[in-house]
């Protein structure tokens, strides 16, 4: 909805730099939509192999707590954005003590990077979460266990990604076992959710307060990776409406500038469960690049940059899917097929489980609303 002010300056007009933490194919397409609008992106990484800075006016290599480069870069651009939520919350702070305006801020961080909190975040909103318990050592473990039982997933508080930091428990599980297999470190045991489908919103909120929100898509998972995102998503219309609300009241208890995405389980007996939210644009968006207007880039750069937000209405049906590992070798296939728009990030080696690109095949919208 246009506000008042939608035609007064931008915080960041064509031209200015964008400055984004973290160097990975987020970054990357963040650069591409930051190109789109005439504006310059300036990477900070850590590791030199980096897909983002390919495509980026420049980059900085340095450590997250090196504060003379910090300075640098704060000094350098006109706004500090992430694509990577375990950039330490200690960075965005000194970032914005050397005079940088960064979005999301430290609010949004901290509570992403902590289960717990997250957790206890969205409880506070009213939204549902999986049972869950602290777990500090192994007693910790043997008492949650007596409280939720098996099957359960004990995951590390902090760092985990892609399925990593967690272990499985079913009835024949040693607790020690699990605890051993997640470093023993801090964690939170979380029950399983027998769930009919996995879910996401992608979310954004201006600087004026607009608030816009994709259509919802259907993801697959294997092995705790994304395979697949399908939009729409079938079957969701209680379930949209109930994401939609809880999104909004996330970005306004953050007081939330960008994109978010939350990732929900649709429980077989219905409701609508909260898994994790991100504080940044996320895999299960990326068919936004092929089948919007504004993909979750271009409103995310907009949104920090002060710009009015676009519409986040959809002209097609479509399927996202990640090539993973060796799967981009297929490269010259999938380049030669119509119906299908290629992504590949530039990264040199295909490991295993690594995300090397996407492809997202596009159909008629409602095309697919009888199948899905
Ligand atoms: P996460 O890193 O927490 O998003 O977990 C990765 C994937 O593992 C999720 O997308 C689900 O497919 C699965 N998963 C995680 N937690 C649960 C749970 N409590 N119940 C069922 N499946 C889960």
């Amino acid at each position: 909805m246009p506000h008042d002010d939608a035609l007064s300056p931008p915080l960041v007009p064509p031209g200015g730099a964008v400055g984004v933490l973290g160097g990975g194919q987020l970054g990357r397409m963040l650069a591409g939509a930051a190109a789109q609008l005439g504006l310059k992106t300036i990477i900070y990484a850590p590791e030199t192999d980096s897909p983002a800075a390919d495509c980026a006016a420049d980059t900085i290599f340095a450590a997250y707590d090196d504060e003379v480069a910090l300075k640098r870069f704060a000094e350098s651009v006109d706004v500090v954005t992430l694509e990577f939520e375990n950039v330490p919350v200690k960075t965005l702070k000194t970032l914005e003590r050397f005079g940088a305006i960064v979005a999301p801020g430290p609010k949004a961080l901290e509570a992403a990077q902590d289960r717990a909190a997250e957790k206890t975040l969205f409880q506070s909103l009213g939204a549902a979460t999986a049972p869950w318990r602290l777990v500090d050592n192994l007693e910790d473990l043997n008492a949650a266990l007596r409280d939720i039982g098996t099957p359960s997933i004990l995951k590390t508080r902090r760092f985990g990604y892609d399925g990593k930091g967690q272990a499985r428990l079913d009835e024949e599980t040693e607790p020690a076992s699990a605890w051993a297999a997640v470093g023993a470190s801090p964690a939170i045991l979380e029950g399983f959710v027998d769930f009919e489908m996995e879910i996401s919103v992608i979310a954004a909120r201006g600087r004026d307060g607009a608030v816009a929100v994709y259509d919802m898509p259907r993801n697959i998972h294997a092995d705790g990776i994304l395979q697949k995102s399908i939009v729409p998503g079938g079957r969701l219309k209680d379930a949209e409406s109930a994401a939609r609300d809880i999104a909004q009241k996330t970005l306004a208890a953050l007081d939330y500038i960008g994109v978010l995405a939350i990732e929900f389980f649709v429980a077989k007996e219905g409701g609508l469960i909260v898994n994790e939210f991100a504080p940044r644009v996320h895999n299960t968006g990326h068919w936004t690049l092929d089948a919007c207007a504004v993909s979750q880039f271009q409103q995310h750069i907009r949104a920090v940059c002060g710009w009015p937000l676009g519409a986040p209405s959809r002209f097609a049906d479509a399927e996202m899917e990640n090539l993973i590992g060796a799967q981009a070798d297929q490269w010259r296939n999938l380049a030669a097929q119509p119906d299908a728009a290629l992504h590949l990030y530039g990264k040199a080696e295909a490991r295993p489980g690594r995300k090397m690109g996407h492809i997202t095949r596009l159909a008629p919208l409602g095309s697919k609303t009888q199948t899905n």
